[in-house]
């Protein structure tokens, strides 16, 4: 028998803000071997957010100079704010062993398939744009115009998840954190 770590794996969750990745990964949590990506935003904090945790909130300039230094293994502009996954804790955490899970947009995903990264792509899906609309409502956390945006983003974003290596249609949360787990094998 080896005794050695076993080998850290990178799973990728992305798909319209308002189909529930955030729900299915808080889920994933947890899960002990499990670790999440703690991106780098230049969006303001919602109110219960808290940095270090949620994000690292950075400003435009800030977020600028981390990207110049390659800091990033991928970035993106999304509804005006800039979104970045950090390279260093994510090496960190393979060496580990971990599961290290990305929760990113469609664009970014795009950036790492195209560089190569080995990694589950798991694209997860809204059952409607009225129910993204119904949740982004719900969970109050934009106003209106906002909420407008995310939604023409979102249906641009659909047409994204025939690249992906699967899609969770998150018609129903119990059942789209079964299937993830499965995918993942946790
Ligand atoms: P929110 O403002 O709702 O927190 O996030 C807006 C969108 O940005 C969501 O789809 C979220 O998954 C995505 N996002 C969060 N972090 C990153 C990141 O590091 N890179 C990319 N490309 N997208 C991200």
């Amino acid at each position: 028998m080896s005794d050695s770590k076993p080998l850290g794996r990178v799973v990728v969750m992305s798909g319209p803000s308002g189909a529930g990745k955030t729900s299915v990964c808080r889920e994933l949590k947890k899960h002990p071997r499990v670790e999440f990506s703690v991106s780098a935003t230049t969006r303001a904090p919602r109110e219960h957010e808290v940095d270090g945790v949620d994000y690292h909130f950075l400003d435009r300039e800030e977020f600028e100079r981390r990207v110049e230094a390659g800091e990033f293994i991928e970035h993106a502009e999304y509804s005006g704010n800039y979104y970045g996954t950090l390279r260093a804790p994510m090496e960190r955490a393979l060496a580990e062993g971990r599961v290290y899970v990305l929760e990113i947009e469609v664009q970014g995903t795009k950036q790492l398939r195209d560089s190569g990264l080995e990694a589950t792509y798991i694209f997860v899906a809204p059952p409607s744009l009225d129910e993204v609309r119904r949740r982004l409502v719900a969970r109050g956390t934009d106003d209106a115009a906002e909420i407008d945006r995310r939604i023409e983003i979102a249906a641009r974003e659909l047409d994204a998840q025939s690249r992906y290596d699967h899609v969770v249609v998150n018609d129903d949360l119990d059942r789209a954190i079964r299937e993830v787990e499965e995918l993942v094998g946790l």
